[in-house]
């Protein structure tokens, strides 16, 4: 999950990581009483901040500055409502005003491939980090971080040195060492800073935060399930996931059910695929929803539901592999599943059955007759035939 920039300032801050005070607010009323407040702190100056879960808000104009609360009030009005990058904005951060000498870049995030954490530093921060990254690689030191030992004092150093600073240096390595405890504490895969600044006063601060948790922690992060934004999750997501689907909203119409990770997304290539060749681009995956192996009839219902919920959805394909539970189950929990939804089913199904009892499971498709239901023998000819209806209804 990743965490809108003013959930990262408050955690920064309960784990000691310097930062300017910031309030959220929802309405231009709001942020000229949040400016108010903040403003006091410095000199009637403060920052609105739009607050979507992408970059370059700056360069979007999501990010203004407000000499008063009027002007603080004015820039929400204008800010709320906005779109970025496809993220309209539903809240902004007030935050108190910096006078910035130096802007650089920090993160730590997880390096699955080295099986270690990585920490990235430079002193040219500010500025699109993968701009740097590729025209400027020298200027940004890469130091990985072993996690068995953690962000020693002698490591913070080595990130200070690599970066090339040479003042300030003992307060850098502070920083990055309470951002350490920020990303184990909270069991984060990423926390990144850009800016890190250091101030007109020579103060270090992290004036905007991006964090990434992981949820495999939940069990142990039970404060994190507050930090979930039910407001800006996809509709269907959030039905899924409170039937405990594991699903991921996509943008085509061909909606996807399988049985088992792997196989959803090998249909989703094999789908994608049938649409480039057979319809000219027309059909896309609408989805991946991976029933798990127990599916029960109640299972392919939920399924089913969410996705021919789907506005977007023309044609579904059920691609499953009959193992701990036979096909003949499968076959009947989506006749089941067809009986249960009613009226609500309508668009045409695609089912591939293969592996245990297949002959039963097909033979209880053909006998339930249902005018909505086609049979596919193989996972090519069903993706072919699901992209093929799916084109058809556009
Ligand atoms: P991003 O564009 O989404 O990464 O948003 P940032 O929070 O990083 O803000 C973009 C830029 O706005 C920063 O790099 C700063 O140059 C500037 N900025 C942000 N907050 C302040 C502030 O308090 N004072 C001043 N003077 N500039 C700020
Ligand atoms: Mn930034």
């Amino acid at each position: 999950m990743d965490l809108f920039e003013y959930q990262a300032r408050d955690m920064f801050e309960k784990h000691g990581v310097p930062v300017l005070a910031g309030e959220v607010a929802t309405t231009p009323e709001e942020a000229r009483a949040a400016a108010e407040r903040i403003g006091e702190k410095s000199g009637g100056v403060v920052v609105v901040k739009a607050q979507v879960k992408t970059g370059g808000r700056g360069k979007a104009g999501g990010v203004k500055l407000a000499k008063s609360p009027e002007e603080a009030e004015e820039n929400a009005r204008q800010i709320l409502g906005m779109d970025i990058k496809g993220h309209t904005v539903h809240r902004v951060m007030i935050a108190q005003g910096a006078k910035i000498a130096e802007e650089y870049y920090f993160s730590i995030l997880l390096d699955r491939a080295n099986r270690s954490y990585l920490a990235m530093c430079s002193k040219e921060g500010g500025v699109e980090i993968e701009q740097l990254a590729v025209e400027r690689p020298e200027a940004l030191a890469k130091i990985e971080i072993d996690p068995a030992e953690g962000m020693t004092d002698a490591k913070a150093m080595e990130i200070v040195e690599a970066a090339g600073f040479t003042d300030s240096k003992d307060e850098l390595a502070k920083t990055f060492q309470t951002l350490y405890g920020v990303y184990t504490n909270e069991d984060a895969t990423l926390v990144e800073v850009n800016p890190l600044v250091k101030t007109e006063d020579g103060e270090i601060i992290a004036l905007d935060g991006k964090v990434t948790l992981d949820g495999n922690s939940d069990f142990r992060q039970e404060h994190h399930a507050a930090l979930e934004d039910e407001k800006s999750a996809d509709p269907l997501e959030a039905k899924a996931k409170a039937k405990e689907l594991n699903y991921v909203k996509l943008d085509g119409n061909v909606g996807i059910i399988g049985n088992g990770a792997g196989l959803v997304m090998s249909t989703l290539d094999v789908v994608a695929y049938a649409g480039e060749e057979h319809t000219g681009g027309r059909a896309k995956p609408a989805n991946f929803l991976d029933i798990g192996g127990g599916a029960s009839a109640e299972v392919m219902a939920d399924g089913l539901d969410v996705i021919l919920n789907d506005e977007q959805v023309k044609s579904v394909f059920v691609n499953v592999f009959g193992g701990i539970t036979a096909c003949d189950a499968v076959a009947n929990g989506i006749v089941k599943a067809l009986e249960m939804l009613g009226d609500d089913a309508t668009k045409p199904l695609v089912v591939r059955l293969d592996g245990n009892n297949v002959e039963e499971g097909r033979k209880i498709l053909a006998d339930a007759n249902h005018p909505l239901v086609s049979i596919a023998d193989t996972m090519d000819g069903g993706a072919q035939k699901a992209a093929e209806l799916a084109a058809k209804e556009n």
